[in-house]
């Protein structure tokens, strides 16, 4: 199984899971569906299915156009509000493509609907791979829009910080330079913190993206796994771990609104309720 990490839009990734045996592949929330069909091409492979992370227009938005050039595309998602939806899949409920396996596990929070992806390839040493959507990103977590402190708490700790450590981690947005800028704040003296980020700046100037990441590495260096820390305690003035999340999220909602305005294409989605204002 070999992923190919696509930057579109802003700061979003569009991701193409490929099964080098049978030429077939997996695309991860295709918003840009004419680059996916590029790359398709490219790599000489059919696309089977689409695997939605939650209905945002970001990440949902190219599921029709790329029914429309092929029709017996499955696109598999949680929530009903996913244009071009043709399967709905339900917590813990395992797919088969080939070789590779994927579990759906319901993370319910940024929307009502939201859905992370666990895959990992039959008879392959590889490490497995999260598709995280909103919910976990490198360095941080999802706005809270359709849901509460409890549920991203278990989403972040139940449910995808039970998976294996080696699990790599794809998230759907490049949020991680700002994410560990947060992350100093709360607790200045992690050392990985300080590492991540001057390796993010460097991945930065060099214009390559800082996915995947591991969930290992995610416990070392992202506050929002890092509840019961003494110094995230301190930060927030909670120790209970639900409470320490709701502070942390309510203060990162907060940190440095971003300065650039807001082009007015973008304005316009937002008025239309096509878009929602971006997590910085
Ligand atoms: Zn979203």
């Amino acid at each position: 199984m070999r992923v190919k990490v696509i930057s579109i839009l802003e700061d979003n990734y569009m991701y193409l899971v490929i099964d080098e045996q049978s030429k077939e592949a997996i695309a991860v929330d295709p918003a840009v569906p004419h680059r996916l069909l590029e790359i398709v091409n490219r790599e000489g492979v059919r696309l089977t299915a689409v695997l939605t992370t939650h209905h945002h227009w970001d990440h949902a938005r190219g599921n029709d156009a790329l029914l429309k050039d092929l029709p017996d595309l499955r696109v598999y998602g949680g929530d009903d509000r996913i244009t071009g939806l043709t399967h709905k899949v339900t917590n813990g409920q395992e797919l088969k493509f080939n070789t590779i396996n994927v579990r759906c596990l319901f993370t319910p929070c940024h929307t009502s609907g939201h859905m992370c992806y666990f895959l990992w390839e039959d008879g392959c040493p590889d490490s497995p791979a999260v598709f995280t959507g909103d919910t976990l990103f490198v360095g941080g977590c999802g706005k809270f829009f359709e849901g509460t402190a409890e549920q991203m708490y278990h989403n972040l700790t139940k449910v995808l910080g039970t998976l294996p450590q080696d699990t790599k981690v794809f998230c759907g947005h490049e949020y991680t330079i700002k994410n560990l800028k947060f992350a100093m704040l709360v607790e200045p003296e992690n050392e990985r913190v300080k590492e991540k980020l001057s390796w993010a700046r460097a991945r930065d100037e060099d214009d390559k993206p800082t996915v995947p990441s591991t969930l290992l590495e995610e416990f070392e260096y992202n506050p929002f796994l890092r509840l019961s820390e003494e110094d995230v305690q301190k930060f927030t003035g909670k120790s209970d771990p639900i409470e320490v999340l709701r502070v942390l999220r309510k203060e990162k909602d907060n940190f440095k609104k971003p300065k650039e305005h807001i082009p007015p294409h973008v304005m316009l989605a937002l008025e239309w309720g096509m878009l929602r204002p971006k997590l910085t």
